[in-house]
């Protein structure tokens, strides 16, 4: 493609972003599309010839988006957000643009200093203590990965990585069941094994890790000759927004002698503005804190900020320098690939500094108080209802509800019909999770173009199509 070309389709690519997100909130949330559709109308064989960008982005709008879930829609409120914002589109078209490798501080030095830079400021921004050093990881789940194989390392002294894990004392890794799905597949990957996590009992109305439980689990694996390596306390789990009483739970873990890792993917991003910081006291007590700019601080996936009180133990751990990658001749920076189990690296800091930049934090806290605002009026509305039943929260912008009219049986399955058709109807996007062996309908509030008309807007459809339901 000559220069010209790439001009033309670079300007044709930015109008049809603008249009599509000024228009993303007429389309249906969740994509309506039945299983092989899509695939079924692509060619089986790929193109001999090139073909014009014209016609590209004419399948783009024929074929691919009637598959689309609109994750920027203003009436999405399943899962997390994954959100965005034009700064950081901007920013990912530029970084597309560098493509930059930037797996060595050599590689691009910019790139480094400037991750050292806004993880700093990313740092101030959730009040945690200076000490912590930061890094950009590609996943809350990786960066949970490499704080247990650090946990892993350190209770062993090391000696996993040289020798390997048979052989090794039985380690022991402590969370509630309220903790993310990457724990258990990090506590896989790191050899630590399934039998080795142990579920910590939660109580109060944040459903949080009990630490007396806690204690008498490490004393009891002590006794039993099992090596206790680390905790994993939640702030903010993806079920219903669970928080472990860090500051208790920290005090256990520096009593054991235990790394403590605090995911904190989702409501992380909510620690910038002050108000909300009960919620992690303790944590300045971590070997290690990673939060998602990614889902709900206006950033692109993937931007996970990943905190570390000791980062030699982390490249202890993960740094391999082999020839080829040393850097000669130049002292005083870091390779931020021995902080991550990935060698290459996206340059990821460019977003989140257009983002943190071109917004200011005081409009960054505004957009994420306003979530928190519009969620516990919709649970007050959905308390009220004499047909619904608030089950959870609100924590931060996450509350769970379910239809519960009187005279119903069945309400699992009840709800579940009503998901569904929640979902079919498009002008909403919701989902489910299981909550105390009930079935129960998440809503989180954190997209960045949500008004609290479209958070009432989705709450008259949720009422509306019950009503229906009910009446067959
Ligand atoms: C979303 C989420 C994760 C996983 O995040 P990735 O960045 O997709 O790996 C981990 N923990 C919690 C609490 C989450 O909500």
């Amino acid at each position: 493609m000559d220069d010209e070309t790439f001009r033309t389709w670079a300007h044709r690519a930015a109008d049809w972003s603008v249009d599509y997100l000024a228009g993303v909130g007429e389309r249906p949330v969740r994509a309506q599309v039945a299983p092989g559709e899509v695939y079924r109308r692509l060619p089986a064989a790929p193109p001999d010839a090139g073909e014009p960008m014209a016609a590209l982005f004419e399948d783009l709008d024929r074929l691919i988006m009637p598959g689309m879930t609109h994750w920027q829609h203003p009436r999405f409120f399943a899962y997390f957000p994954a959100n965005a914002s034009p700064p950081s589109v901007v920013a990912e078209f530029v970084t597309a643009a560098l493509a930059a490798q930037c797996m060595l501080w050599q590689t691009s030095p910019a790139a480094t200093e400037l991750e050292t830079r806004v993880m700093d400021w990313l740092r101030q921004m959730i009040g945690l203590p200076a000490g912590f050093a930061g890094v950009i990881q590609d996943s809350a789940s990786g960066a949970t990965l490499a704080a247990l194989l650090t946990a892993r390392e350190r209770a062993l002294g090391w000696a996993g990585n040289l020798e390997g894990l048979s052989g090794q004392p039985r380690l022991r890794v402590y969370a509630s069941a309220e903790v993310h799905s990457s724990v258990d597949k990090a506590v896989r990957i790191a050899g630590i094994g399934d039998a080795n996590l142990v579920r910590i009992p939660v109580a109060g109305p944040l459903h949080g890790m009990d630490p007396a439980a806690l204690e008498a689990a490490i004393r009891a694996d002590r006794a039993a000759g099992f090596r206790p390596a680390a905790v994993v306390a939640c702030l903010g789990g993806t079920s219903i927004g669970a928080c472990d009483p860090i500051e208790a739970v920290a005090e256990v873990a520096r009593r054991h002698d235990l790394f403590l890792h605090v995911d904190a993917a989702w409501a992380g991003s909510a620690m910038i503005c002050p108000e909300f910081r009960d919620l992690m006291r303790g944590a300045e007590a971590a070997d290690s804190l990673v939060f998602n700019p990614h889902k709900w601080l206006f950033t692109h996936f993937d931007c996970s900020a990943h905190f570390v009180r000791d980062p030699k133990a982390l490249t202890d751990t993960l740094g391999i320098r082999p020839p080829f990658l040393r850097t000669l001749g130049q002292e005083g920076f870091v390779d931020y690939n021995e902080w991550s189990v990935p060698l290459g690296r996206r340059f990821r800091a460019l977003k989140l500094w257009f983002v943190i930049r071109s917004y200011g934090v005081e409009a960054l806290r505004a957009m994420i108080r306003d979530h928190v605002a519009w969620a516990r009026d919709l649970a007050e509305r959905v308390a009220a209802h004499p047909d619904f039943e608030l089950v959870t929260g609100p924590i931060l912008s996450l509350l769970s509800f379910r239809y519960a009219p009187r005279g119903a049986d069945d309400l699992d399955a009840l709800n579940a019909r009503l998901l569904a058709r929640i979902n079919d109807d498009g002008r909403t996007y919701l989902t489910q999770t299981r909550h105390d062996g009930r079935f129960v309908i998440r809503f989180q509030v954190g997209q960045t173009s949500t008004t609290r008309d479209d958070v009432m807007a989705a709450w008259d459809a949720v009422r509306e199509i019950a009503g229906e339901l009910r009446a067959g």
